[in-house]
């Protein structure tokens, strides 16, 4: 029997890729519930898949801060068994803290922290009921650590950590796997989709000089990690494939080592200020000490 994958966030990126890989298995072995907010842009989807759709997948509306679109979807799929839900949407927000907007940081908590709470809620009574499942929640690097100028994302992916370390240890007696994936940087629309403030734009107006010089030389780092060690999305897909297949997968995989030596640095010096000093120099060079550092 087909193993039965919902993927949530998969009009673009690592859910559209993760979606198009497994409807279209050789072997065919999965059912793949694909769910997007906006249904129009399966056509991505249909696409890479020869521009119809093959028995492996069904497309299916879903947003993941609408709890009736949730409901509908879990009414769908719940006739058949799931045996493997990811939840993969997530949207970004960049800036400097006094630019990120009331409104601007509840959205992104709906959608990345809320979201994937509400979606696994829709889901996991069925799972536990069987005994059986896994759940895949698509994290990041900025999950596990901070990183300048992206203060709201992490402090949302931190929270979805904890929410998964935390739900994780109940659900071992109920046999449902959940594994985190922490992504680095990955080519896909999140670059161009996430909220940042121009340098030049009128949401600098009022902002100090000094965060202004390290917000722009903040993006030309940023633009230099992407062009340099971004990965493809089919290089990220195998930690996912990884998950669904392996019979025991860890609560977290990294799909990069990119900050791996500043992870572990984090961890052997957990008062945290080794940390922040390398990662200031690793951004923004190490002329500036910024304080009383030896
Ligand atoms: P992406 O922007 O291509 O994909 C994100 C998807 O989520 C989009 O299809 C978007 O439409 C969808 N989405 C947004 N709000 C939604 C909502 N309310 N309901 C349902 N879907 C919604 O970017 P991606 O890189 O493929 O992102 C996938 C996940 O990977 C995200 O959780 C992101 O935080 C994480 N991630 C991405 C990177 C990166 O560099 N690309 C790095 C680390 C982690």
């Amino acid at each position: 029997e087909r193993t039965t994958v919902l993927i949530t966030g998969c009009s673009s990126g690592i859910g559209l890729g993760l979606a198009a890989r497994l409807a279209a298995d050789p072997a065919r072995r999965f059912k793949v519930y694909a769910t997007m907010r906006d249904l129009a842009k399966g056509e991505r989807l249909l696409e890479r898949l020869g521009g119809c759709c093959p028995d492996t997948l069904e497309l299916l509306q879903l947003d993941v801060t609408d709890p009736c679109s949730l409901a509908a979807a879990a009414q769908r799929v719940q006739g058949q068994r799931l045996d493997v839900l990811v939840c993969n949407a997530g949207v970004g927000l960049m800036g400097p803290l006094e630019t990120c907007s009331d409104q601007a940081m509840k959205t992104l908590f709906d959608v990345n922290l809320f979201g994937a709470v509400r979606t696994i809620q829709a889901f996991l009574p069925a799972m536990k009921s069987r005994r059986a499942g896994r759940i895949i929640v698509s994290s990041s690097i900025g999950g596990l650590q901070g990183l300048p100028f992206n203060a709201v994302y992490c402090a949302s992916k931190f929270a979805v950590e904890g929410l998964c370390e935390s739900l994780a240890i109940v659900l071992r007696p109920f046999n449902i796997h959940l594994t985190l994936v922490e992504c680095g940087p990955v080519h896909t629309s999140f670059l161009a989709n996430l909220q940042r403030p121009d340098p030049e734009g009128s949401e600098m107006r009022g902002l100090d000089a000094e965060t202004q010089g390290l917000y722009r030389r903040y993006l030309g780092h940023c633009q230099s990690i992407f062009r340099d060690t971004a990965q493809e999305v089919e290089e990220v897909l195998p930690v996912f494939l990884e998950a669904i297949g392996s019979p025991c997968p860890p609560l977290r995989c990294a799909s990069t080592q990119l900050l791996a030596p500043l992870w572990r640095l984090r961890l052997s010096s957990p008062d945290g200020s080794e940390y922040v000093r390398a990662m200031h120099d690793f951004v923004f060079g190490s002329s500036e000490t910024g304080g009383d550092q030896p």
